[in-house]
């Protein structure tokens, strides 16, 4: 609690509480094509993206925590806060720059097509943009 206290000091101050606007969670690593357009199918759902992260999958829904207050971006709860909130570091977080180091980071179904056309094809690699982003957490409420 006190690093949070701290952090909130340098660079939480100056965020949105961009840590509070989404839901991560680890998926089976995709194996075969069929597994791979199983995770397409995720992609094709608004706010959902699946990231690669140290060679462990995630699938993330973009979704605030309604406990995020809208004025100070501040948790509402703070005592009280889930597990998984009070064991995250805020130190040295670069959510907030927006450059976490990602290894792939799909954000639509496309993306997802044009990897499976390159991985299991042979075919031509069309514009893939990584490292891809959070664009979406960036957004202000
Ligand atoms: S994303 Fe990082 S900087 Fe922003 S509130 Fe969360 S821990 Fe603090
Ligand atoms: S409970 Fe508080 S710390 Fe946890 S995600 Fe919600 S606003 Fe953030």
């Amino acid at each position: 609690m006190a690093k949070k206290k701290k952090a909130k000091t340098n660079s939480c101050v100056k965020c949105s509480g961009l840590c509070c606007r989404y839901v991560a969670l680890a998926i089976d690593p995709p194996e075969d094509r069929g597994d791979f357009d199983d995770i397409r199918w995720y992609l094709v759902h608004k706010g959902v993206s699946v990231f690669v992260d140290k060679k462990k999958w995630y699938l993330c829904v973009d979704k605030k925590c309604k406990y995020l207050s809208g004025k100070d971006y501040r948790c509402k709860i703070y005592a009280k806060r889930p597990r998984i909130c009070r064991g995250h570091s805020s130190i040295d977080c670069e959510l907030d720059k927006n450059d976490y180091d990602y290894d792939l980071h799909f954000t639509n179904d496309k993306q997802m097509e044009e990897y499976m056309k390159v991985k299991f094809d042979n075919n031509k690699r069309s514009k893939l943009t990584p490292p891809l982003q959070f664009p979406s957490l960036r957004q202000e409420n």
